[in-house]
């Protein structure tokens, strides 16, 4: 006991300060996606042909963060003159539009369903589905349980049993072999529900886009309330989108 004491008053308080204070990540860390209009056309189509995930539009010169694996290689050929990454990581979207962007993102907060805010704003449980992902979406999201996280100080937890959740998180492609055990879940999970689609995989396919074997973007199966882009999306952008969303 006074070891445990002991060890308690040598380390202190270690969980994160997030959201009450603002959090700079390392300077190596991409983020929400900054396009620059006035890049020269030749430059938008050659950062456009060297994209793994044909996620840049080039007549409206604009990216689709459902699509970017947040690769670099734009950023890297236009040396940050059509597209750069910030280190924001507070990017994610209420509506699937919302992904195709320039870098301006409407806030999260206002968007259309707020009574999820009264519903679930005190207590949220929510099953997560990995779906065929490579695990590093779903490590991500784990590591939100963690003391550093802490996300059960939000009222929000992840739960074993749909049937005692609010809601799925959903990662990965949504393999063929997959779908039928997601549509279950999904099913076994009270009304009211949100459905939350976490990484590039489940929210267009991601690098696995084109494969006959994967559902093209989650919201081809169920309706998507929440969506968090990224390749795997870093632990706090997945903690902002939960506060910002739910609270
Ligand atoms: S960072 Fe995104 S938009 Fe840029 S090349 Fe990679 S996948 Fe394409
Ligand atoms: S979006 Fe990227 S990190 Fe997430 S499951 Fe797919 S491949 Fe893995």
């Amino acid at each position: 006991m006074l070891n445990t004491l002991k060890n308690r008053f040598e380390q202190g308080y270690r969980t994160s300060t997030y959201p009450k204070k603002t959090v700079e990540l390392a300077p190596r860390y991409r983020g929400r996606p900054q396009v620059h209009k006035n890049a020269p056309s030749d430059l938008v189509v050659k950062c456009a042909a060297a994209c793994p995930q044909d996620a840049i539009d080039i007549d409206r010169k604009l990216i689709n963060m459902g699509r970017c694996v947040f690769c670099g290689t734009c950023e890297r050929i236009s040396e940050g003159r059509f597209i750069s990454f910030t280190r924001d990581f507070e990017y994610s979207v209420a509506e699937k539009d919302h992904l195709l962007t320039d870098g301006e993102i409407p806030s999260l907060a206002d968007h259309a369903r707020q009574h999820f805010k009264k519903l679930f704003g005190r207590s949220l449980q929510l099953r997560q589905v990995s779906a065929a992902g490579c695990n590093a979406c779903e490590a991500d999201l784990n590591v939100l349980a963690t003391p550093f996280f802490d996300l059960a100080r939000f009222g929000i937890n992840f739960v074993a049993s749909p049937r005692h959740s609010d809601g799925i998180v959903v990662t990965g492609p949504i393999s063929r072999n997959m779908k039928t055990a997601l549509l279950q879940t999904y099913e076994a999970v009270p009304d009211p529900k949100v459905v939350i689609a976490v990484g590039s995989c489940s929210i267009s396919g991601g690098p696995f886009r084109g494969s006959p074997e994967i559902t093209e973007g989650l919201d081809s199966l169920l309706p998507v309330d929440l969506y968090i882009p990224g390749c795997p999306s870093h632990p706090l952008t997945n903690l902002h989108a939960l506060l910002k969303f739910f609270k």
